[in-house]
């Protein structure tokens, strides 16, 4: 791999901007059989921007650098790009013309000759389209340290830059990508990343590849990159080892997998939300057709809805409190009887940051799942932020729903 990206603009390195720029090239360029192998995002200045590309010149051919291609003096991008590789800039006609048109059709009078800023061209430069933006994108050819480059100007705004990048920067880049490389892989449901990593490192040894793993609420992703044979053929060992944690190919979301599976055996579902929120719900019908077997869902945080709609009974309630394994079980066994579902989730516990005691310290959660009248309660120490408490209670409760139904199928 030797495609670098440089993004320009201060405003991302103020966090102002998020650089979804480099997500999606990353993303395209790996889904195509290529992939960045550097990045970098700099401010708007002749330095850094100088710097970044002597880095990324270090070990890649092919440079991408996207934003300040606009009309205004804080837009430096070609001209700081043009000086180090010692390339002239010179106006081309075909470019004036269509800033004259862009302008025409925008505004009236003459075009301000700063826009012009805007058709200048490396000597050797070749325009890449831009349907959607006066700036246009610019590839050109230099040598540095004795090698030929490759040069990709683009634009900043997304708009410009994502369909550039697919119809025209993509399709170039690859071109002079060596090897096709696949990625491909799996979510391991439920995984933490330093238990994948004891599960598979030494299965995986024997392999040319080359591993990624991103851990989430819902478990942990594993990536493998390289020829599409190695890649195969570690992707099978990694399964053998994981065994049923490991979510079936192209299926990347937990909540959307497990809805999956509910309308595939007819299987409908309740949810009785106390920490969570309504967490549960909300993941589950973000999945389209997910009517068919949803029944609803309860966020029942006072203990007289507890009690009222899903029957909890008070003595559950004085002698063990609302966070309790035995309030959980009487909270998923009512949501199963008040929807008339084949299946249940219920959710209570101290998602924090205040509410904890000794006894019951934040991060307390009990989930409970029930399946076709099998049911079953788990008791959770959870660490992190509220937020962090909640998306992991709701992940681990789909999860625990997960293991039950295929142990049921
Ligand atoms: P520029 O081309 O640098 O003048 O950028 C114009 C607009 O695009 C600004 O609003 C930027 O914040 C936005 N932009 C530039 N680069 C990126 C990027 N990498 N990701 C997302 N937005 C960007
Ligand atoms: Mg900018």
């Amino acid at each position: 791999m030797s495609i670098a990206l440089i993004s320009t603009g201060t405003e991302l390195l103020r966090g102002s901007t998020c650089n979804t720029n480099s997500c999606f090239l990353g993303r395209e360029l790996v889904s195509r059989g290529g992939g960045l192998a550097f990045e970098m995002s700099v401010a708007d200045r002749a330095e850094d921007i100088s710097f970044a590309l002597s880095c990324a010149l270090h070990t890649c051919d092919e440079i991408v650098v996207t934003g300040g291609l606009g009309p205004t003096d804080d837009d430096v991008t070609l001209e700081i790009v043009a000086r180090f590789f010692g390339a002239k800039l010179v106006m081309s006609d075909v470019l004036k013309a269509k800033i004259d048109a862009f302008w025409h059709r925008l505004h009236k009078g003459h075009c301000p000759k700063k826009q012009y800023k805007q058709a200048l061209l490396p000597e050797n430069g070749k325009i890449i389209d831009n349907p959607a933006g006066s700036a246009s994108g610019i590839f050109f050819e230099s040598l540095y340290d004795r090698k030929m480059r490759r040069i990709f100007l683009a634009p900043g705004p997304p708009c410009e830059f994502e369909p550039m990048a697919q119809n025209f920067l993509v399709p170039m880049l690859l071109e002079y990508e060596k090897e096709c490389r696949v990625t491909t892989g799996f979510l391991a449901a439920g995984i933490g990343e330093s238990t994948l990593d004891k599960m598979i490192a030494e299965k995986l040894k024997p392999f040319a590849v080359e591993i990624g793993v991103t851990s989430s609420a819902e478990g942990t992703r594993l990536f493998l990159s390289g020829s599409e044979n190695e890649v195969q053929k570690a992707l099978l060992a990694a399964r053998q080892s994981i065994g049923d944690a490991a979510l079936p190919d192209g299926e990347t979301k937990l909540f959307d997998y497990v809805g999956k599976l509910l309308i595939e055996n007819n299987l409908t579902l309740g949810v009785a939300e106390s920490c969570t929120g309504g967490l549960i719900a909300k993941r589950f019908t973000d999945l389209a057709g997910i009517s068919a077997v949803f029944q609803g869902g309860v966020v029942s945080y006072s203990n007289e809805l507890k009690k009222n709609l899903l029957g909890v009974p008070e003595k559950i309630l004085s002698r063990c409190g609302a966070v309790s394994a035995e309030c959980c079980r009487a909270m998923v066994e009512g949501v199963c009887r008040a929807s008339a579902s084949s299946c249940g989730i219920a959710t209570t516990g101290i998602a924090g940051p205040g509410g904890g005691t000794a006894e019951k310290p934040v991060g307390l959660v009990y989930i409970g799942v029930r399946v076709n009248g099998r049911c079953e309660v788990v008791e959770l120490h959870l660490r992190g932020s509220r937020p962090a408490i909640r998306e992991r209670a709701a992940a681990q409760a789909c999860n625990l729903l997960r293991e039950m139904i295929l142990k049921e199928i």
